[in-house]
């Protein structure tokens, strides 16, 4: 249903769906984020081939439903509120290219690279706030209602499901272990959620080696301080591993590596059970697999393309800081040389790439990443990466060995 394009909206009223210009701003959203090269390939068994250049696109790959609404409705707000300020909380998805052109189009940023010099303070009454699809902590949320500000709430779905998990854990009082980043604007919303109760307590534990830490504190017990320092700034205030690791329940970031999701998950319930007994499980662990729909798919089609032995190369492309872009790079990294990068800049010549790698804060050059003569190159995009850049990639590369990226029907067969 759309809302009616002339409704009065109330200060401080929350709005979690179309602001009734849906269809308007199709227009240029296909214009700054389309790719007739991607679309061709899609109706094309998702290969390419371009002279000597193969490129075989992932099944699923990027944009997903959440980012897809949270788009929507920030191009929605420029045109149902013109004139009006328009603030983004923080960066809408992790996609510089996404976030520059809203700011481009008056959009202003609270925090974050791309922050103005307004903080949410400075926000009052017709001020329109919209809310990342990563969501906000329950306090900022509660501050942009008060200052009477119009909120486009475009928080995924996805993300809320996690929420009402880690909630239900706080409210019959089991400690939330979140599987995730703390650094992470979702990671940093879904904690909120639980400390927002009395009794919440919630930890968060980056990787398997982060679970063994607490498996072994839950199994044999150890040093009170070595654990507060391990998970500094991991972990609910006033946590305490004696009290809060009896009753725990496990959630995750939604844009985690599924499989090992699941290990950590596994690894806790077995801990519990060796701790407790496994007749008492129930009475000391829960779990829920929050990782999303669409970073599954998008996990499963990646891993899927990796069995394809004809494949030389991964490129993924993505926004540095996108969680689910970097668990793409991990999976592909695991049959070929692969790379993240963020764009067509990262194809700086055919000699050098500009790539972050697995589990490196920082990107880096790398030279002859691309074999000479015949090559296929495997490709997928996180969920926040437009198609617009995966076809500018094709582009770069076939125009930098000499060819126009022309779509075809088959492989070597211009259409
Ligand atoms: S990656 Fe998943 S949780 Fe994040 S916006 Fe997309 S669908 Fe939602």
């Amino acid at each position: 249903m759309t809302m009616d394009t002339q409704h009065e909206f109330q200060p401080g009223q929350v709005i979690r769906r179309s602001l009734g210009f849906k269809a308007q701003v199709q227009v240029p959203l296909k214009a700054d984020y389309h790719s007739a090269i991607v679309e061709a390939m899609q109706t094309n068994g998702h290969t390419l081939s371009v002279g000597p250049l193969t490129f075989k696109l992932a099944k699923e790959f990027g944009f997903c439903y959440g980012v897809d609404r949270a788009v929507d409705l920030a191009y929605e707000s420029l045109a149902r509120f013109p004139g009006k300020r328009i603030y983004l909380t923080d960066e809408i998805i992790h996609n510089p290219r996404v976030n520059e052109r809203l700011r481009e189009l008056g959009i202003r940023f609270l925090r974050g690279t791309y922050a103005a010099q307004e903080q949410l303070g400075d926000l009052g009454s017709g001020d329109v706030a919209i809310i990342p699809a990563f969501g906000v902590p329950t306090k900022d949320q509660a501050a942009l209602q008060e200052r009477g500000c119009i909120v486009v709430d475009a928080t995924c779905g996805s993300v809320v499901n996690v929420w009402r998990r880690v909630e239900s854990y706080a409210k019959d009082q089991f400690t939330a272990i979140i599987h995730g980043k703390y650094w992470h604007e979702e990671t940093i919303a879904t904690a909120s959620r639980v400390t927002q109760y009395p009794a919440g307590k919630c930890l968060i534990v980056l990787d398997k080696p982060q679970a063994r830490v607490v498996c072994d504190y839950i199994v044999r017990g150890g040093s009170r301080a070595a654990f507060l320092q391990t998970f500094a700034g991991a972990i609910s205030e006033g946590f305490d591993p004696e009290r809060d690791l009896v009753r725990v329940g496990v959630a995750n970031q939604t844009t985690m590596l599924s499989s090992e999701s699941l290990e950590i998950g596994e690894m806790l319930r077995a801990a519990m059970a060796a701790r407790y007994g496994a007749a008492s499980a129930g009475d000391h662990f829960r779990s829920f697999d929050t990782i999303c729909s669409a970073t599954q798919e998008r996990q499963d089609a990646i891993i899927a393309l990796a069995q394809d032995p004809t494949i030389d190369l991964f490129l993924i492309v993505g926004g540095f800081k996108s969680s689910n872009t970097a668990h793409l790079c991990e999976i592909a990294s695991q049959s070929q040389p692969a790379y993240h990068i963020e764009g067509a800049r990262g194809i700086v010549s055919l000699e050098e790439i500009e790539h972050k790698p697995v589990s490196q804060p920082e990107p880096r050059r790398s030279r002859r990443w691309l074999p000479a003569g015949r090559v296929t190159i495997g490709l997928t995009a996180g969920a926040s990466t437009p198609n617009r850049l995966l076809g500018e990639v094709i582009e770069r590369i076939a125009a930098l060995r000499g060819h126009t990226a022309l779509p075809t029907t088959h492989a070597g067969h211009p259409a």
